[in-house]
């Protein structure tokens, strides 16, 4: 511990991402990245800015990827904020939004970690609601107490992480209506994998803040963007806060292969199809060699063997160089969340969970 820190920084514990080790024949299923690569027109769109484009200042204000965006969401340029990751825009929106002296803030005990560090980073008590029995959220919970008690604002992933579950579109509705006065943050980074987006619900409520990622569905985790679809006045609070902290959101080459990404409908829509597929097929493989699968809207599922311990099956699969990943907490301990490989990548991952399974009885 140093001297130099300011008082909270040694209470900070930060989020872990998965292990991103460099090892030749690894299969790699533990971060819920994409199977296949970016949009082509994409790659050709980096390599442009970076042959033409680096010797200047990007646009701070991003315009031409919020117009992009915009159109992509039915929405209006000035609903859309950018930034270097979801993880940054969240950061962002914990910093505009739910700094409220006194209150809490709502959240699924069992969701992304990173809000609980964020909770950590910027003063902000969390108050955990359980899921219910079958691992998903139950939006009575998330209604206004009878004892008046206010909180900040609540946040939940939707699809949720890493349980793959997802809320339709009228419980969300019920839980943003019922808190008019409060944002309800709702993470959307795996909802292009098969559940419905909040952003529709943005002209009925005032409150709703989509936070969204070319991580995953765009299979452009390395270029680091991410953004949130939510009405003027949110965004214009986002603004404020980036502007004090940094006023170029992303550099010249996200911008230009974010840009044509979202250009590419066509080549993202195939993708996210394929990656439906094969998790479709992953659960049928994974149900066949005796697991429990959740159903899941993401692109990763979360698998539990009645007769075999997750931790021992997270460590024989690593000596077959195959990367999934446990996480050892209560009611949770006991399953693996496996990212959607390629049909080619799903098969070795089976194969080997079968040796492993037929080998330890
Ligand atoms: N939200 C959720 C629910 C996630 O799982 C992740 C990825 N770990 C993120 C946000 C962050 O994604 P990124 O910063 O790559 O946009």
């Amino acid at each position: 511990m140093s001297r130099f820190w300011s008082d909270h920084v040694s209470g900070l514990s930060p989020y872990v991402p998965g292990e991103q080790p460099r090892v030749a024949d690894l299969l790699k299923l533990n971060t819920n990245e994409h199977p296949w690569g970016p949009s082509p027109k994409a790659l050709a769109a980096i390599k442009e800015a970076a042959d033409n484009r680096l010797r200047l200042y990007p646009d701070p204000q991003a315009t031409a990827l919020r117009e992009v965006l915009a159109e992509h969401h039915g929405v209006t340029p000035d609903c859309i904020f950018v930034g270097n990751g979801s993880d940054e825009v969240l950061a962002h929106l914990f910093n505009a939004l739910f700094r409220r002296q006194g209150r809490a803030l709502r959240m699924p005990d069992i969701t992304y970690s990173f809000y609980r560090s964020y909770c950590k980073l910027f003063g902000i008590t969390p108050e955990l609601i359980p899921l219910s029995d079958d691992l998903s959220i139950r939006p009575n919970d998330y209604l206004p107490r009878a004892d008046g008690d206010l909180v900040a604002g609540i946040i939940f992933a939707n699809p949720n992480a890493p349980t793959g579950r997802a809320l339709p579109l009228q419980d969300i509705a019920r839980i943003a209506k019922a808190n008019p006065d409060i944002p309800v943050v709702v993470d959307e980074a795996y909802v292009d994998f098969g559940a419905e987006s909040s952003v529709a619900l943005l002209e009925q409520c005032a409150n709703i803040v989509a936070v969204h990622t070319f991580s995953k569905s765009r299979a452009l985790a390395g270029l680091r963007v991410g953004y949130v679809v939510a009405n003027p006045p949110i965004v214009e609070g986002l603004e404020r806060v980036k502007d004090s902290f940094n006023s170029y959101p992303l550099d010249s080459l996200a911008l230009a292969g974010a840009i044509a990404s979202v250009q590419d409908d066509d080549y993202f829509r195939q993708a996210c199809n394929a990656v439906i597929n094969a998790r479709d097929t992953l659960t049928r493989n994974l149900t066949e060699l005796g697991f429990q699968v959740l159903p899941s809207a993401a692109n990763f599922v979360f698998a539990t063997h009645p007769q075999h311990d997750a931790a021992l099956l997270f460590r024989a699969l690593r000596k077959h160089h195959i990367l999934v990943r446990h996480f050892p907490l209560e009611r949770i301990d006991q399953y693996l969340r496996i990212s959607v490989g390629t049909p080619d990548d799903n098969e070795r991952l089976c194969k080997a969970l079968k040796t492993i399974i037929t080998t330890s009885h």
